[in-house]
């Protein structure tokens, strides 16, 4: 089968978004080898078409008129365990990755345990939880340079990862095509016991209806110290774990200026947790955009902070 014949077209987003908002992306392949890569790149390129990469859609907000251009879905999604390590495709699942580390009684990915959406996604943007980034576990990433159109290794240290970034957030030019993750033999029964307050954590502190994880980055304590010393004092008082890694939770922010089940169209902040943002029935993404903006404004006006 040559490329043409892999892509499909008119391809709905909305089942493919983990906020179940979107319209049709006019071209879209899954792409399981290197080679597809390569050549669905080309062909879009040939086309002049604009490429959008993706792994699970657990991250994104798809406009309502779609993506004119073509999608390329990584959809490698083997996972091998290799002695204490972990060898995954950009396309293998963050939860699938997390479980069978546990089974094999490795330790250190207890964190990824309630985490959607695909190895891929999770480097791009450093994903975390509990103080814990998934760049600390990279050993070495296999890449892509889309301009140089080669495959080559990278080291964890050219990862280049802090809060929610890494290369690839600077460099769009390079995708992520699989990485190896190096862990620790561990406990069993310490392994499934913190994977079990994560899951429990997460049921009781996040929301079932369609969203995308948290809406905003948390923000630096620093920063919030220097333009506003009354509230970072407050915020020092309610939340001492997080400021003991330098960061101010933007939920409690939210959660403190009372718009929690604030509603636009068919979007609301959530009620579970105020950095999550519902879609209650049939959202628009621009009613996502909406209440993004309203609760920018809120947090300027009240804290006089930037999100
Ligand atoms: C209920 C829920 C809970 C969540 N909890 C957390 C959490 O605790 N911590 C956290 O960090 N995040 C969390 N998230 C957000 C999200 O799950 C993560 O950011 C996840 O890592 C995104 O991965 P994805 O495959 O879905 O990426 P996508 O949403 O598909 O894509 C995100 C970005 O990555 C790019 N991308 C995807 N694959 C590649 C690739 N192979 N190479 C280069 N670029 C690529 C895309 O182009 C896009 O820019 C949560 C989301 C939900 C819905």
């Amino acid at each position: 089968m040559n490329i043409e014949e892999k892509i499909q077209k008119d391809v709905n987003l909305t089942t493919k978004t983990s906020f179940r908002i979107g319209g049709l992306a006019k071209f879209f392949i899954d792409v399981k080898e290197k080679e597809d890569l390569v050549e669905a790149i080309r062909w879009a390129r040939e086309k002049e078409l604009k490429v959008i990469y993706w792994g699970g859609g657990t991250n994104v907000l798809v406009s309502d008129q779609g993506i004119d251009g073509l999608v390329i879905k990584f959809s490698n999604f083997d996972i091998k365990v290799k002695g204490d390590r972990l060898d995954c495709g950009a396309g293998a699942s963050l939860m699938r990755a997390s479980r069978m580390a546990a089974g094999d009684k490795l330790t250190g990915f207890e964190w990824a345990i309630g985490i959607p959406g695909t190895i891929g996604g999770a480097i791009r943007g450093n994903a975390g939880a509990y103080g814990l980034y998934i760049g600390s576990y990279v050993e070495t990433i296999d890449v892509y340079d889309t301009e140089k159109e080669r495959f080559f290794t990278m080291s964890r240290s050219d990862g280049d990862f802090s809060y929610k970034k890494s290369i690839f957030t600077k460099r769009h030019d390079l995708l992520i095509w699989g990485a190896v993750f190096k862990l620790e033999r561990g406990n069993v029964f310490e392994i499934d016991k913190l994977n079990e307050e994560y899951m429990s954590h997460r049921k009781g502190t996040q929301p079932n209806l369609p969203n995308a994880g948290c809406i905003f980055k948390n923000i630096s304590y620093e920063k919030v110290k220097i333009e506003n010393p009354k509230l970072a004092k407050e915020i020092e008082e309610h939340n001492p774990g997080f400021v003991e890694r330098g960061m101010v939770p933007v939920a409690w922010l939210i959660d403190q200026l009372g718009i929690k089940g604030k509603v636009m169209g068919g979007a609301k902040i959530s009620l579970q947790h105020a950095n999550f943002i519902v879609n209650t029935s049939n959202a628009k993404a621009e009613d996502v955009v909406m209440l993004i903006s309203y609760i920018k404004q809120q947090i300027r006006d009240k804290y006089l902070l930037q999100l």
